[in-house]
Formats: C-alpha cells, structure tokens, sequence
C-alpha cells in the first residue's frame, strides 16, 4: 500500500538536513513502528507521506497514486479520503463533545462519509460505536473534550482517526503522556481496531521499547542518515 523509491527530500536553504529512504514496502495492514529521537526527520517523513514536504527526487506510492504528481487540491482530497491522523497534542476541538470531535473526521472526506453510510450507521452512531470499541465510557459523552483526561482524549483523537475506515493511520507519538502499561494497551486497541478492517499502521515514537509490537521497524538516527528498515 506504500512504496518509497530513491527518495530525497532537502530542506530548503539547509545543506545539513537530508533525508535519504532508498527503499521502503508496507503491505495493507501492516504495523509499522518509526523510531528515531527528536530532530532524526520523523515529522519531516509525516510530512512527505501526507503530500506537504514534496520530495527533491524519487517516489513516494500511497495505495498506487504517486504523491509528487497530484495536484495540490488532489493531495487534499487524497490525504483527508485515506490518512486517519492521531495527533501528538491531539488537535482536539476542546469545547465540542467527543462525539462531535470524532465525526469532524468525516468532515472533509465524502469518501469516508459514505463508508460510513453504507455500513447502514449515521455519522453518530458509527462514531459511538468507535468510542465505546476504543473503551471511551458512555458515561462521559456528554462533556466538552477539555473536562476529559489525557487517556480519554487519546481515545476520542483515535476514534476521530479510524471514522470511516481510512487505509492508512498515522499516530504521532499519541502515547508520550502515558505510562508503560496504558501505553501498551492502547497501542493493542489501535491494532485491534486496525485489523477489523485492515488499515495499516505507522505508529511513530522514541520509545524504542515499543518496537516489538511491530511488524516492520524503522529507525531515522539522524536526518542525515541512510533509512534503514528491518
Ligand atoms: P519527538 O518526536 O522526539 O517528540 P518532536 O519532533 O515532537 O520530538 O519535537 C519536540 C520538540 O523539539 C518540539 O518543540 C520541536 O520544535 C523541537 N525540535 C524538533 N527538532 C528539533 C531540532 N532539530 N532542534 C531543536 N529542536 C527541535
Ligand atoms: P523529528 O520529527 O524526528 O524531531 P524533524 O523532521 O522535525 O525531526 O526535523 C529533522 C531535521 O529537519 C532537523 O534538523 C530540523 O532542523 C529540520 N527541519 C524540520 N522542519 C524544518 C523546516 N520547516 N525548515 C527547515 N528545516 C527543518
């Protein structure tokens, strides 16, 4: 479902931050754990694969479509139909219920909207569905996102992430604010949520440990570094 080719991407003006992926295969469904510490090019490879940083040379294949040749208003409409992001922060909507959080994930996409609808859910319901899946307790539904805990935050941003089966799920660090073992069972519930429909995964961390987990290991250890992957 991706495939990197010879890829370079330069910051501009920058000599002294290149990064380099000769090679890079993820079948559907895939866990993908991207490892590096902070300024290895994490954020920068993000940004390539959702079409924001446009690579100097090489390719980058996201479910068959290379992302250098769409048009800026093509990768939009591509990254928001098939990329389901959690975000490190969140980027929550604090005042709305989680609910109205999770069905904005919809919002821009028609693609995953009418996902949605052909399962025979409205938007609320399968979002429901998500949240109680991702342990969200129904007994909290009806706060603002801002009276909710950072684990139950983490579990509305996911469910915002999944609504409407994107193939891709890219999770950005989600679990720096948590402790060993919730971090491990919500990295299962991300699986466990992903294999019901086959999504892939590229969860991006620096906590090496929970490279395990994986199927497919990818470390940047500096920008400037050849990216290797086991
Ligand atoms: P990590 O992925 O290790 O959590 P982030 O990329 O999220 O690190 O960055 C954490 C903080 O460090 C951010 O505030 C970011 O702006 C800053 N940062 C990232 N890269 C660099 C760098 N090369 N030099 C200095 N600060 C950086
Ligand atoms: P990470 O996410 O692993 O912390 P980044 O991808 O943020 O790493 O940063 C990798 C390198 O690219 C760093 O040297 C950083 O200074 C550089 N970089 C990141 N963003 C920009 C930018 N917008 N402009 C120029 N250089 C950048």
């Amino acid at each position: 479902m991706l495939e990197i080719n010879d890829l370079i991407f330069r910051w501009p003006g920058q000599t002294d931050a290149t990064l380099n992926i000769p090679k890079l295969e993820v079948a559907a469904g895939e866990r993908v754990f991207l490892h590096g510490p902070s300024g290895s090019g994490k954020s920068t490879l993000l940004g390539l694969l959702s079409g924001v940083n446009k690579p100097e040379s090489g390719s980058i294949r996201l479910l068959g479509k290379d992302l250098a040749q769409l048009s800026d208003a093509a990768r939009d409409k591509f990254r928001a139909d098939h990329i389901g992001t959690i975000f490190q922060n969140f980027n929550l909507l604090p005042y709305l219920s989680p609910i109205e959080n999770v069905t904005l994930g919809c919002h821009f996409s028609r693609s995953r909207t009418e996902r949605v609808k052909a399962s025979g859910n409205t938007l609320t319901q399968q979002g429901e569905q998500l949240l109680q899946q991702l342990g969200l307790d129904p007994s909290i539904m009806a706060r603002s996102v801002a009276q909710l805990s950072i684990g139950q935050q983490q579990r509305v941003a996911a469910a915002r992430a999944f609504i409407g089966q994107p193939e891709l799920i890219i999770a950005d660090e989600p679990t720096s604010a948590l402790d060993a073992d919730n971090r491990n069972a919500f990295i299962e519930l991300l699986f466990k949520e992903a294999s019901q429909y086959g999504a892939t995964i590229l969860f991006v961390s620096h906590d090496s440990s929970l490279a395990a987990m994986f199927d497919k290991y990818l470390s940047l250890s500096d920008i400037n570094e050849v990216v290797q992957c086991s």
